[in-house]
């Protein structure tokens, strides 16, 4: 099969209407999509979006990519492509195996935005399902509100024919859970700053024996797309903060903070602290950057610069005075335009008329996030 190169990519693609995105067709032997705006489809992810395989042993982002240059609609493509993950039973940070709050308990937040249709959805602190995203994009389409949270959100599941599973825990995740328990938790109880301290530091150290891989410590997917016809969605799907106190929601499910997506415009989502992201509600800030003109990449720094300016908890910095935790955007705008940008340097996935690929991020700051 032989792959275009640029030139005689732009070539075919630009040729009209007519033509359709070639490249993919060469690349995954598919039906082309149809091309009225000129824009190469991008598919663009947090790194595990190019790790977790299905049965076929296609990726997120690949999966996505094809789907969406077959003509699916762009959110169908992403909620089957982060399904992948979401099933992945070795995915500690996304879906139904990822590391339960501190009762033990999986609960699990998502959100999606369908660009086009201008509509979101999003639940926080869902129970015994597998797979969020998918509730999510039900919200969305099925009712008049875009945030559903905890009983609610299992209950609103089931009406739509989700599977709910009661106990609903991947028994490495299970184990994983009562070390941190039995290390943490001795006398049932320290006080809650001695106790918020101790979760952290526990947790970190797991993740430095190995217990825990520290990429799934947090632990997220996002994925964004563009097609052809410059329709551009997201979605965000995750577990959340390993540990966490019962009910708490992180950024994933919070549009604007774990994702936002804005058509005339871009899409931008994030992994990592939450709590941080939270406070800038930089996915929003990112797509308002590049509405003003800014890059992909720029947009996420200018995010990233401001939640370093605004983390001053000495709990929160390392010895150099910079965040001592890790933070992700990716970002593509309306133009196909794309960036993977972190806090420090980390990957990221990428589909494009290339294949699947996973690349390193841009970095605000040098080495690591604990100095
Ligand atoms: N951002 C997610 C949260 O805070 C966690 C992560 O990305 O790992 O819930």
């Amino acid at each position: 099969m032989k792959k275009l190169n640029r030139r005689e990519f732009v070539k075919t693609t630009t040729v009209a209407g007519v033509a359709a995105a070639a490249a993919p067709r060469a690349l995954f032997g598919q039906a082309p999509a149809v091309m009225t705006k000129g824009v190469k489809p991008v598919v663009i992810a947090s790194a595990n979006g190019n790790a977790s395989k299905d049965a076929d042993g296609i990726t997120c982002v690949q999966k996505a990519f094809t789907m969406i240059t077959k003509g699916s609609d762009v959110l169908d493509a992403l909620v089957a492509g982060v399904s992948i993950v979401e099933l992945d039973p070795n995915q500690t940070g996304v879906g139904w195996s990822g590391l339960p709050n501190a009762e033990g308990v999986v609960q699990l937040d998502a959100s999606c935005m369908h660009g086009p249709k201008k509509r979101a959805g999003a639940v926080a602190a869902i129970e015994g399902v597998r797979a969020p995203a998918r509730v999510a994009q039900l919200v969305s389409d099925e009712t008049d509100h875009h945030l559903l949270v905890g009983k609610g959100a299992q209950d609103f599941a089931r009406s739509m024919g989700i599977k709910i599973e009661e106990g609903l825990i991947n028994e490495t995740a299970r184990k994983q859970w009562l070390e941190w328990k039995r290390r943490t938790d001795p006398l049932h109880y320290l006080d809650p700053k001695k106790r918020a301290q101790a979760w952290y530091d526990t947790g970190l150290q797991m993740v430095r024996e190995g217990l825990i891989d520290g990429e799934h410590f947090w632990g997220t997917i996002n994925c964004d797309a563009v097609n052809a016809r410059g329709e551009i969605c997201g979605v965000t799907t995750t577990s959340g903060l390993a540990w966490k106190i019962p009910g708490r929601a992180g950024d994933s499910p919070i549009l604007g903070a774990g994702l936002y997506v804005d058509n005339e415009v871009g899409a931008a989502g994030s992994t990592g602290r939450g709590e941080a992201n939270l406070y800038g509600l930089c996915s929003f800030l990112i797509v308002e950057e590049m509405r003003r003109g800014a890059h992909p990449k720029d947009a996420a720094i200018t995010a990233l610069k401001r939640v370093a300016k605004n983390t001053i908890e000495k709990r929160l910095l390392n010895e150099k005075g910079q965040p001592n935790f890790g933070l992700s955007f990716y970002c593509l705008n309306a133009k196909g335009e794309y960036a993977g940008v972190a806090m420090y340097q980390s990957r990221y996935a990428v589909c494009t008329e290339n294949g699947p690929q996973t690349l390193q991020t841009e970095a605000l700051f040098e080495g690591r996030a604990n100095g």
